[in-house]
C-alpha cells in the first residue's frame, strides 16, 4: 500500500480546515474580546466538519476519532454558532445544512472502531488560537496501532524559521517514506525534506514545552534541565507545533511532564506530531521510555507524559526524569 490517497484527501482537508481557522481567527477583533472563547468553538466544530466530510465521501467506512460532538451545538440556544459554522464552511465553498454539519461532525465521534481509524484535532492548542499564536490541526490514520499517515497543520508557523508566518506550514509522513514540509495555504510551491538536528551538546540544547503549566510541569522541566547542562531558556509554544518545530530542526528537546497523576493523553494531541517526527529521524517515547500505544482507543491510556527528542538526546533525557522522581 502507498498511501498515496490518502495523503492526498487528509492534506486538501487539513488545507481547507487551516483556510477556516485562519478566517475566523482574523475575525477576533481585539485583546479585550480574547476573553470571549466562541471564535475557537466555531473554528473548531467547522474544522471538525470539513475533514469529517472529505473523509466521509473518500473512505466511508473508516472511523474517526475526534475531540468533539455535535450534541452542544445542536441546543436551541447555539443556533447562532451553528449558523457561524454554517457560514464559514460556505466561504470555503461547502454548502450545507445546519443537520448536515451536524451529522459530519459526529462522522468523527466514533466510539467504537476496528484496526484502521483516523485521530483528528481540528483545533490543538485553543489557548494558542486565543492569542493568536501557535496551533495546530492535526490528522492521522492509524492502521493495527501504527501512525501511518499524518498531517499536521500549523497555520501560524512560519515556513522559514523567522520569516513571515504567510500561509503557515503543513507537515506530511507517511510512514517509512520520511517527513515533508509545505505551505498550509494554496497549492504546494514547495514539498522539502524536514529533519531532526544532530545535536548532543547540551549547552546548545532548545526545550520546547507547553505555554499552560497545568499541561506540563514547568518546575520539574527545570530541574531535568539543569541535571542535563541545558541552559538556553525554554521555547514555550501551544499545540503540536512543538512536534513541528523538533521535527524541523528549530528545537531538540520536547518534554511533556505529568502534572496530574490521572490524567491520560489523547490520542488526536499525539498521533499527527509523533509520525511528523519519527519520519523526520527523531525518536518518542513517554516519560518511562515506553512507545506511545496507541491500541487504547481515545486516550494514550498506558503511557505517561511524553518524551520527544532527536534521538541522540533520548536515553540521557530519560536518564534525567528518572532522576528527578
Ligand atoms: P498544549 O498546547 O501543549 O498545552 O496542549 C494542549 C492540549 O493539552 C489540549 O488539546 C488538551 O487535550 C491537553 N490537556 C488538557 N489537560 C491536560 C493535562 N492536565 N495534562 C496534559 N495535557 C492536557
Ligand atoms: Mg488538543
Amino acid at each position: 500500500m502507498t498511501f498515496d490517497h490518502e495523503l492526498s484527501v487528509a492534506i486538501a482537508a487539513v488545507k481547507r480546515a487551516a483556510q477556516v481557522c485562519q478566517a475566523v481567527q482574523r475575525s477576533i477583533p481585539s485583546a479585550m474580546a480574547k476573553q470571549d472563547k466562541s471564535p475557537v468553538t466555531i473554528a473548531d466544530f467547522a474544522s471538525q466538519a470539513v475533514i469529517c466530510q472529505a473523509l466521509g465521501e473518500a473512505f466511508p467506512d473508516d472511523p474517526v476519532i475526534g475531540e468533539e460532538d455535535s450534541a452542544e451545538l445542536r441546543l436551541p440556544e447555539n443556533k447562532a454558532f451553528l449558523e457561524r459554522v454554517q457560514t464559514e464552511l460556505g466561504h470555503v465553498g461547502l454548502n450545507a445544512s445546519p443537520d448536515e454539519i451536524c451529522r459530519w461532525i459526529d462522522r468523527g465521534g466514533a466510539s467504537s472502531f476496528g484496526p484502521r481509524f483516523w485521530t483528528l484535532d481540528p483545533i490543538d492548542g485553543t489557548k494558542g488560537f486565543l492569542r493568536g499564536e501557535q496551533y495546530a490541526v492535526s490528522l492521522a490514520l492509524i492502521i493495527d496501532g501504527k501512525i501511518t499517515v499524518a498531517i499536521l497543520g500549523c497555520p501560524n508557523l512560519p515556513l522559514e524559521a523567522g520569516g513571515p508566518a504567510d500561509g503557515g506550514s503543513l507537515f506530511t509522513a507517511v510512514r517509512g517514506r520520511g517527513a515533508f514540509v509545505q505551505t498550509c495555504a494554496g497549492e504546494a510551491a514547495l514539498n522539502a525534506p524536514v529533519r531532526v538536528t544532530s545535536t548532543s551538546n547540551w549547552a546548545d540544547v532548545r526545550l520546547c514545552e507547553s505555554v499552560e503549566s497545568g499541561h506540563s510541569a514547568h518546575d520539574r522541566s527545570a530541574v531535568i534541565s539543569s541535571s542535563l547542562g541545558i541552559q538556553r531558556e525554554p521555547v514555550r509554544l501551544d499545540s503540536q507545533a512543538k512536534y513541528a518545530v523538533v521535527a524541523r530542526g528549530e528545537g531538540d528537546l520536547y518534554l511533556r511532564l505529568p502534572t496530574r497523576a490521572d490524567y491520560r493523553e489523547k490520542i488526536w494531541d499525539h498521533a499527527g506530531g509523533v509520525l511528523v517526527v519519527e519520519e523526520a529521524g527523531g525518536r518518542v517515547s513517554d516519560i518511562d521510555g515506553k512507545q506511545l500505544d496507541f491500541t487504547q482507543g481515545r486516550e494514550l491510556s498506558a503511557n505517561r507524559g511524553v518524551v520527544v527528542t532527536n534521538g541522540k538526546l533520548h536515553d540521557d533525557v530519560l536518564k534525567a526524569i528518572r532522576e528527578s522522581a
